[in-house]
């Protein structure tokens, strides 16, 4: 259904409020009018009908009334004779206007005597009428009156009536043909009276027409029953008083029936026998006339309606729009607002609910403008990020995998693709574990372990592990660093974890070479050192020959360049069995005092050539440990060599031993050249060489602190430092003494 505007209702509203009781009191008016002016329509048809019953009944009594008279001369004890009586007929004959035949009849039907008033009647000329309806009819009821019939042009019809004896008792009858000219006569004037085509008819009880204004209906003895008026007094004589209808009759013509019973009832004074006549007379009135001041008073008031519908709906349109404009607007506004158009504001100024109404809507549009700008504000930001984002996951050389919270994947970046071999599209939505699988060094990791679903962190790394393998789909094994995290929206945003797995593939094949080269460079190179060593050692024993001092000096220089090629290579050794995880750590219970004075006896040469003061203060009570002695003693005595290396001239170097929180601390402290704070990280790492310690000693190799870091580490022990640049540094090991 279409939808009405608002302005539209209140126009509808409006009038119809100010139009229906017009109209049902117009309405009503109207009806009454056209009651009113019907009955009086009606009253005028029954008089119309009733003048002509009374003239047609005074007219039919009158006929009657002469042949009373004449029966009476034929009367069996009339006293009159038969001549008397014939001349007497004649008379009454000649003076009656109406009369044209009268025949007496004896009471077996035959006719004794006939006068006509124009032709002779002779004896033979009579009849015998036993067995005709006429006869018949007067016999039994008293009284007969024929149908009209046309002669000559001339309307008449038959009147019988009973001659009775003195007993009362059926003598004989006597019959006239009468001029009916009266009938249509008075039918006609009566008929006048109404407008055309009004007409005042009679019908028989049969409903065939006696008489009518036109003259052919009588001839043609046309039935009218089948007009409304007339059935329905032929077909309930006992109620056909009175009726009025309205129909259209057989000339097509709308008119108001009044139907008007004309009853003739003959007494007979001596038989006291009624004879009675039932006709109906039918006066027509055009139904024009009757309702045509209604029909005038429906258009005058047809055109009164118009005019107050017409103002009516002026002001509704003027009232609707009052009203229904202010609405409007504010619905224009929401509809603008709706579109996006969030700048609009409504203008409706009117100082009742709607401008409150209005009031409201414009803040609440401010507000709701301000909340969209900085919406759209905070979603330019993050479609700005999430191009971002997906530019470097695109870009970055680490595979990144995003899984929802059951674990299905949701993000897949190129790098992700290139690790994996398979294609973005045909693994979103799969579960993790079917695209991935990954192993540590001894067997396969659970997605419950790198992505666990039911954590107590919320945020942050979840899992992190290095150097574990992972298959392409080709079969081919890459080496991965893993870490997997979560954000503390993943569980609004349906994010679970975050894996990112860095490809170390190629720098780990890369470091494997390089150790197992270190590892065969210093196997090989360790004989033939140890060939030069112990051949220079031979030399200097003199047992090929006595050296002279520059000799000896020269000779003694190469051996000591022997020991620190030893030295190194030792070191790279033992880096390579740290690495290669073969640094075997032999443990026993031993004391530390023992170490400590082999250190000071090895180096404190190496001190006082540098006039360095080695002060060595260890705790007489220190409890023995399980500890590699060598190895540790190598590890400890590293430190207080660079302690030493790394001090200039006339430097400090304190070595301490002491008991602290169930842990045996060794400190060596220098007053040395320092590390700069930017080289810190690195000070454990393989090679690490700072640029003054590189100026002062160009021999060093940066494996000692690695390895010995190492050593501790494999004693359960920590070691760390302490340094600023130019001030010196002090390394720290704490060794757990061992529970007792
Ligand atoms: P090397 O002493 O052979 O260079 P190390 O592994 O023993 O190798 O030491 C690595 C580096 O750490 C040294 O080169 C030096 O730069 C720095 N370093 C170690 N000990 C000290 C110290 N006591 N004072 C200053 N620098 C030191």
């Amino acid at each position: 259904m279409r939808r009405l505007r608002l302005h539209t209702k209140f126009i509808v509203l409006l009038t119809s409020v100010s139009l229906i009781p017009l109209v049902i009191v117009a309405g009503v008016t109207l009806i009454r009018f056209q009651q009113s002016l019907q009955l009086e329509a009606e009253k005028l048809g029954h008089q119309l009908a009733s003048t002509a019953a009374a003239e047609i009944r005074t007219f039919m009594a009158t006929q009657f009334a002469q042949l009373d008279n004449i029966a009476s001369m034929y009367h069996p004890d009339f006293p009159i004779e038969r001549e008397v009586a014939e001349q007497l007929l004649e008379v009454i004959l000649l003076r009656s206007e109406n009369l044209m035949d009268v025949s007496i009849v004896n009471s077996e039907g035959q006719e004794i005597t006939r006068k006509n008033r124009l032709l002779v009647i002779t004896p033979e000329d009579l009849r015998q009428v036993i067995g005709y309806p006429s006869f018949e009819a007067v016999k039994e009821t008293g009284a007969y009156v024929g149908p009209v019939y046309v002669r000559s042009g001339r309307p008449f019809f038959d009147f019988g009536r009973r001659i009775p004896d003195s007993q009362g008792q059926f003598a004989g009858a006597v019959f006239a043909q009468v001029d009916a000219r009266v009938m249509p006569k008075v039918v006609a004037e009566i008929s006048n009276i109404v407008d055309k085509p009004g007409r005042i008819y009679i019908v028989n009880e049969r409903g065939v027409v006696i008489a009518h204004p036109d003259l052919s209906y009588v001839l043609a003895e046309r039935d009218l029953s089948a007009l409304p008026s007339v059935r329905r007094v032929v077909n309930d004589p006992e109620h056909s008083s009175n009726v009025a209808e309205s129909y259209v009759n057989e000339n097509g013509d709308s008119v108001l029936g009044s139907t008007h019973t004309l009853t003739i009832e003959l007494l007979d004074l001596r038989t006291e026998m009624p004879a009675r006549l039932n006709w109906y007379v039918v006066a027509e009135q055009p139904a024009a006339s009757v309702y045509g001041d209604a029909r005038r008073t429906a258009w005058f008031s047809l055109v009164l309606s118009l005019v107050a519908v017409l103002s009516a709906a002026g002001a509704a349109v003027f009232f609707a729009g009052r009203i229904s404009r202010p609405i409007e607007e504010l619905h224009m506004a929401t509809v603008e607002f709706g579109r996006g158009n969030l700048g609009y504001r409504t203008t409706v100024h009117s100082n009742d609910e709607i401008g409150d109404l209005a009031v409201s809507f414009n803040t609440t549009a401010d507000k709701l403008s301000k909340t969209v700008a900085s919406l759209q504000a905070e979603e330019q930001v993050t479609s700005a990020e999430r191009n971002k984002l997906r530019l470097i996951l695109a870009g970055i050389t680490n595979a990144v995998i995003a899984v929802d919270l059951e674990r299905r994947i949701v993000l897949f970046n190129r790098a992700a693709e290139t690790l994996t071999k398979r294609r973005v599209d045909e693994v979103i939505g799969k579960p993790i574990e079917e695209v991935i699988s990954l192993y540590d060094a001894k067997s396969a990791i659970s997605t419950d372990t790198y992505c666990p679903k039911n954590t107590k962190e919320p945020d942050g790394v979840v899992y992190s592990g290095n150097d574990l393998r992972i298959e392409d789909s080709s079969g081919i094994e890459h080496i991965v660093n893993v870490v997997s995290g979560r954000i503390r929206e993943g569980q609004s945003i349906q994010l679970g974890c975050v894996i990112t797995l860095e490809d170390i593939t190629r720098e780990s094949v890369m470091e494997r070479t390089k150790r197992e080269f270190v590892s065969i460079a210093a196997h090989q190179l360790r004989t033939p050192l140890t060939g030069m060593s112990w051949t220079v050692e031979m030399l200097l024993s003199g047992a090929k020959g006595v050296l002279n001092a520059g000799q000896k000096e020269l000779v003694e220089r190469g051996l000591d360049a022997i020991h620190r090629m030893v030295e190194l290579v030792n070191d790279l050794l033992d880096v390579s069995r740290i690495e290669e995880g073969l640094f075997g750590i032999k443990t026993a219970q031993k004391m530390l005092a023992p170490i400590f004075d082999r250190i000071l006896a090895n180096l404190k040469k190496q001190a006082d050539r540098r006039a360095i003061v080695l002060d060595i203060q260890i705790d007489p009570n220190l409890p023995p440990l399980e500890i590699d002695e060598d190895k540790l003693e190598f590890a400890i005595s590293n430190l207080v060599d660079n302690a030493i290396k790394y001090t200039p001239e006339r430097g400090r170097v304190e070595v301490r031993a002491r008991v602290e929180n169930s842990a045996v601390v060794i400190s060596i402290k220098d007053s040395g050249i320092g590390i700069p704070d930017a080289e810190h990280d690195r000070v454990f790492t393989k090679f690490f060489r700072s640029r003054r310690a590189k100026a002062l000693h160009t021999d060093g190799s940066g494996l000692g602190l690695y390895v010995a870091k190492n050593i501790v580490e494999h004693h359960g022990g920590k070691i760390s430092f302490d340094s600023k640049e130019g001030q010196g540094t002090t390394f720290r090991i704490a060794i757990a003494t061992a529970k007792r």
